[in-house]
């Protein structure tokens, strides 16, 4: 016998299903609005429609600098990052309505970068769940997210349905 799910994790699995559909190579988001406990959109992060995606034409990398503290020691890493791809929290706010983002949460797989989080801090909604961190931008986001007051919150504890999390090739640490 099965327990019920709670609400978390029913929408959680959802974002993690959405994301199933990214046809990017290096890392797979979903993320899903909900307002009260109706679901309201979902998206992915994908190349424009109609534009050919990172399966069929490959990813399209950038090459970053990154100041890292390693055990008390600053270090610079050279990183990769995809960006041909909209990310799934920028598609969830072009295909919704303003109206159903006020006072809503979103549930997406995984801590939103800077310029995500920035967007939606602007975009309505009160509440913003994840599961993956991001390390990179985490000090910042947070810090904006108190601003905004904007509940902000990790569900350390979830586990995403069986095939929807294939390892990333590349961790975005
Ligand atoms: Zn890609
Ligand atoms: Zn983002």
């Amino acid at each position: 016998m099965t327990t019920r799910k709670d609400w978390d994790t029913y929408f959680l699995d959802m974002a993690y299903m959405a994301s199933t559909r990214s046809r990017c190579t290096r890392r797979h988001v979903g993320a899903v609005l909900v307002q009260g406990k109706k679901l309201l959109g979902a998206a992915y992060n994908g190349a424009p429609m109609g534009v050919p995606d990172c399966s069929e034409a490959g990813c399209m990398l950038v090459e970053e600098y990154e100041l890292q503290n390693l055990e008390g020691a600053e270090q610079v890493i050279k990183k990769q990052r995809c960006i041909r791809t909209i990310h799934a929290e920028q598609n969830l706010l072009l295909f919704t309505d303003p109206k159903d983002r006020e006072n809503s949460a979103v549930y997406v797989t995984d801590q939103p970068c800077w310029t995500c989080s920035n967007m939606l801090a602007n975009s309505g909604v009160t509440e913003i769940v994840y599961h993956r961190p991001y390390n990179k931008d985490s000090t910042k986001v947070t810090a904006l997210m108190e601003q905004k007051g904007i509940i902000f919150r990790r569900l350390e504890t979830y586990t995403p349905p069986p095939g929807t999390s294939e390892p990333i090739k590349d961790p975005l640490v």
